[in-house]
Formats: C-alpha cells, sequence, structure tokens
C-alpha cells in the first residue's frame, strides 16, 4: 500500500537547535546500524521508519558500512526511501560516514581524502541521493593529517554532496582541533557524535563542555548501552534479542550479575517515575541541555514508540538524580 505519513507527525515531537547552526534535529533520532541490513526482513525496516516518521523523527542515522554485509543499511534504506519516503525527502535529515573498514586495499578506511570522498560517492549511490544532508567522519585516524580529512569534509559540502558535516568518535582535544580546522576553512562542524549513555560517560569529562562552547551540536549514539539499560535483560536474554544474536557488540558475558543489580535499581526508580527504564535512560542523557539529540536504535516499533513516550516525563528531581548517580557510580 502506498505510505501516506501520519498528519499529525508534527505535534508531539520536540526539535532541539544543532549547536549554533540553522539546523534543528529530533529530540530522538533513529539509527539503521542494526535491522536494516540483508538478514534483516525488508518490511521490518519499512515498519521501523514510518513509525518513527509518523512520530515525528526526521532524523535517519546511517554509515557506509552497516548491515550486514556492509552497504547493505544504505541500500535497503534506499530502497525503502524510493518506494515510501520520495515525496518526504525534503523533511528527512539524512546522515551518512565513513571511517571504519569499508573496502578492501590501503583506500577503503581510515580518514583519507581519497577514501571519504569515494566511499561518500558509493553512498549516494546506493541510497538513491544526490546529497545527504550530514556526512561524518566515523572515527579518528592516527595516521592521516587531521587536515587533510578536514579539507575531505569540506570538499564534499562545496561539491554540494553533503549540506554539513560532523565527527564521531573524537575525544575532546581532537574534536577540538578538528572543528577549529573545519571554522578556518568555512565550513563549520555541524555535530559530534559520541557513544553516551548511564554506562558510558567518558563525554561528560570535557568533550561536552567543548561542543558547547564552540557552538557544536551533540547527538549521542546508543544511548540505551544497546538494550542494557531497558527491562529486555531482566530475566535472562530473549531469543530476539541483540545479545542473543551473536552480535560482537552485545554478548552474554557483558551482561554481569553486578550490572544487572544496577539495571533493576535503575528500573525500580524508573518505576516510581511511571516510565519504562528505556525511557529515563534517555530522558537522563536529555538532561540538562548539552546534549542535541538521543540515537536509538530499534528492532521493533514498539521501541520506537516507548522512545516518543520518554518526551512526556523528561525531567529529574535533584533527588532522584542524586539517586541515580549513586548507583552508577
Ligand atoms: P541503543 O543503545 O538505543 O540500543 C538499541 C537496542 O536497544 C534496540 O535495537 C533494542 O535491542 C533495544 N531497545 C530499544 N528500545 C527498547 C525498549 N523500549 N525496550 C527494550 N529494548 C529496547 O542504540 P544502538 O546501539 O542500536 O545505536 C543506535 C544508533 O547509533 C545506531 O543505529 C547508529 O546509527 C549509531 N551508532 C553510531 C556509532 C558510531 O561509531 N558513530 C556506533 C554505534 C551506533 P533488541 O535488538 O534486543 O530489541
Amino acid at each position: 500500500m502506498v505510505y501516506q505519513a501520519n498528519s499529525a507527525r508534527y505535534e508531539s515531537m520536540e526539535y532541539r537547535r544543532c549547536g549554533r547552526s540553522g539546523l534543528k534535529l529530533p529530540a530522538i533520532s533513529l539509527g539503521l546500524w542494526h535491522n536494516f541490513g540483508d538478514a534483516t526482513l525488508l518490511d521490518n525496516s519499512r515498519q521501523l521508519l514510518r513509525r518513527a516518521f509518523d512520530l515525528g523523527i526526521t532524523h535517519l542515522d546511517l554509515a557506509n558500512n552497516y548491515g550486514p554485509p556492509p552497504g547493505s543499511a544504505e541500500e535497503n534504506f534506499g530502497r525503502i526511501l524510493r518506494e515510501d519516503f520520495l515525496p518526504y525527502r525534503d523533511e528527512l535529515v539524512i546522515s551518512s560516514k565513513a571511517g571504519y573498514t569499508m573496502w578492501d586495499g590501503p583506500y577503503g578506511d581510515w580518514g583519507s581524502r581519497k577514501y571519504l570522498i569515494s566511499s561518500l560517492d558509493q553512498s549516494l549511490k546506493r541510497m538513491g541521493l544526490e546529497y545527504v544532508d550530514i556526512f561524518y567522519h566515523h572515527r579518528p585516524d592516527p595516521e592521516t593529517p587531521l587536515e587533510e580529512t578536514m579539507r575531505a569534509l569540506d570538499t564534499v559540502v562545496r561539491q554540494g554532496k553533503a549540506l554539513y558535516v560532523g565527527i564521531s568518535n573524537y575525544p575532546a582535544e581532537l574534536a577540538a582541533k578538528a572543528i577549529d580546522i573545519l571554522n578556518d576553512l568555512g565550513t563549520p562542524c555541524l555535530i559530534h557524535q559520541p557513544r553516551y549513555s548511564m554506562f558510558e560517560r567518558w563525554v561528560e569529562g570535557g568533550l561536552l563542555e567543548i561542543l558547547q562552547d564552540k557552538g557544536v551540536g551533540s547527538i549521542a549514539f546508543s544511548p540505551l548501552a544497546g538494550g542494557q539499560l531497558t527491562d529486555r535483560y531482566l530475566d535472562g536474554i530473549p531469543a530476539d534479542s541483540r545479545a542473543a544474536s551473536g552480535s560482537k557488540f552485545l554478548n552474554a558475558d557483558q551482561l554481569t550479575s553486578e550490572k544487572l543489580e544496577k539495571v533493576r535499581k535503575l528500573n525500580a526508580i524508573a518505576q516510581r517515575r511511571g516510565q519504562k527504564l528505556s525511557q529515563m535512560a534517555l530522558a537522563w542523557v536529555l538532561r540538562g541541555d548539552k546534549v542535541t539529540s538521543v540515537l536509538i536504535g530499534a528492532s521493533k516499533t514498539s521501541q520506537i514508540d516507548d522512545a516518543v513516550g520518554m518526551l512526556a516525563n523528561r525531567h529529574f528531581t535533584a533527588e532522584e538524580l542524586a539517586e541515580i548517580e549513586a548507583i552508577l557510580v
């Protein structure tokens, strides 16, 4: 059936300015790292995208290597875009990245100009797009001069292949340098994409302050720690979960009894607040004003509903924050 977007899609989502740019991002963005590759039924991926957009999630995050196999998430997304979303292209912010291993040989990885520009060309073909809205360097490259990588980002904007650029996984000091170089080139850095959740708090050690000072937005990836900060694993490992999927990013060994004990205590606070743990974990990342958007993953449309439901209850009392802090230390 032809997809007709929900006419109320802009009524409940909150849109937040990304740094000092003109672009606003939804408080919740959807990532296509899992559940969009060839191993997933296309119809499930389609339902996830439809539900997200129907709820005002206008920002979709991809990368060259998402799948498996690498490239297949962009291909499948391209197909769904063609079939469902073309009338809505200008209502979407579509991101891609390059920085991890994508093809064999010395030009398919890291941060050279050669790799970044050819990878973006490939991504555009796979998705059937003329440009992406945001193009990121996915991780720092210890060997390529930072100037070369930033110049490649500046080039793709000047070529019209990306509207904005960002960096991901850059530690604080290197991020500051990259942002300064991009400013000098006349292509401001729009956004930084770091990992950030109740269980992964390195960004609090300076990065978030630097971004705020320099007027750069931030989008926190894996805000649910891949599903650990939800009720998913409270009674064992469900067969349809990421931890049961053979993922090298989340496996049973990571779900230690110590961690599950913390999850149970956090879950009790969430229940008292009248929300799910997943909702409290997202609200916690958005507390204060330093994070522009939380970048979630979802295997089911109900998980997208849960995430958006968080917006109705995302403020914490000082006592709640202190109680959460005492659990996390
Ligand atoms: P999350 O931490 O949000 O984990 C998502 C997973 O949590 C879901 O797939 C689901 O797992 C589980 N989940 C979500 N909602 C619920 C719920 N309400 N109840 C129970 N379980 C729930 O994020 P991801 O790790 O998936 O990362 C999100 C995005 O971040 C990626 O798609 C990608 O775009 C980006 N990313 C960027 C990286 C980078 O280097 N820049 C690295 C990693 C991610 P299940 O499958 O078990 O249902």
